[in-house]
């Protein structure tokens, strides 16, 4: 942890320790979360299609620009040369991997957040900033959110991030899935629309799963045999096929069952008892550690 982030760490479980006597904790992710249902939509990502255009990138930059804020296509491909992480400006990236198989053609995987069946950092959130929609979409309320960071540490996807540059009314970022605003409207969301190779499907989760596994079955060759989404963690919204194993691709190797149960257990009963949060802080980042695969 820089020493910026560690002040601001500290300073945000100061407030923390007035707060958390101030509120009461939400329903658990894990008692209120719907199983997967007909209601329930999602995004299959062919990474096989993919020829890193980030187009993609683009048209969520677009869709979540501030009010009147340009933005520029996004031609430098030299983005490419190091992996990248999610920011509070870039809710999506795509990173380039090699390919042992076809050296020519590398493999182009786009990130985001996963918008899982049993969300972490809904069960992390003490204030219910962090909510899942009926439709598997996991939003995010800023008005609620105290700034605490928990979501950061439960999230096994290393997904959100923070405005650490916004001094006055910083919040957390990540993907919304475009659901005040596309889904709303029953479009797809506007990654989806703008790439050019036809990477996503957008409809109901259960026909992305069927969807995926005709595919692997029809083209042994082009697939890995695995949806990567499907189980992770509890299963997620956004599902993958891809020509690698997923870990060759950063798509974590996490078991199948959900994190928020451990993570649930350990905060609530940390408040219920008083312990300070800076002492949860590291409980979170232990328990996150416990949940990963060697
Ligand atoms: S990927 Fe992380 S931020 Fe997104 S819903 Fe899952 S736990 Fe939450
Ligand atoms: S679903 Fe919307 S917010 Fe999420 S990556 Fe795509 S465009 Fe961005
Ligand atoms: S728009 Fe499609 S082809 Fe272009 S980088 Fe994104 S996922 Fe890949």
């Amino acid at each position: 942890m820089k020493r910026r982030e560690f002040l601001a760490a500290v300073t945000r479980g100061a407030a923390l320790a007035g707060a958390a006597s101030q509120v009461s904790l939400p329903a658990s992710a894990s008692e209120s979360a719907p199983e997967t249902s007909q209601e329930q939509v999602g995004v299959l990502v062919d990474t096989t299609k993919c020829i890193g255009c980030r187009k993609c990138e683009y048209a969520c930059a677009r869709a979540n620009r501030p009010a009147g804020a340009d933005v520029k296509e996004f031609n430098d491909m030299s983005v490419f040369d190091a992996p990248r992480r999610m920011t509070p400006e870039s809710l999506t990236i795509v990173n380039r991997y090699d390919n042992p198989q076809n050296p020519e053609r590398p493999v182009f995987v786009k990130f985001q957040c996963m918008h899982c069946l049993k969300p972490c950092c809904v069960s992390a959130c003490i204030v219910g900033a962090l909510h899942r929609e009926t439709n598997g979409s996991v939003s995010y309320d800023a008005g609620k959110c105290i700034g605490c960071r928990y979501c950061m540490l439960a999230c096994p996807f290393e997904v959100p991030s923070y405005e650490y540059e916004n001094i006055y009314t910083p919040a957390v970022r990540k993907c919304t899935f475009c659901y005040d605003t596309l889904q709303a409207r029953g479009e797809a969301p506007a990654c989806a629309q703008m790439c050019p190779t036809n990477c996503f499907t957008f409809a109901r989760r259960d026909e992305l799963i069927q969807l995926a596994h005709e595919k692997i079955a029809a083209e042994p060759k082009t697939y890995y045999d695995h949806v990567y989404g499907e189980t992770e963690a509890g299963g997620t919204s956004w599902l993958y096929l891809t020509s690698l194993p997923p870990e060759e691709l950063d798509l974590l190797a996490l078991p199948d069952k959900p994190v928020p149960q451990l993570t649930e257990s350990l905060q609530h009963g940390i408040f219920k008892f008083g312990i300070p949060p800076m002492l949860l802080y590291g409980l979170l980042a232990l328990a996150k550690k416990v949940s990963a695969p060697e």
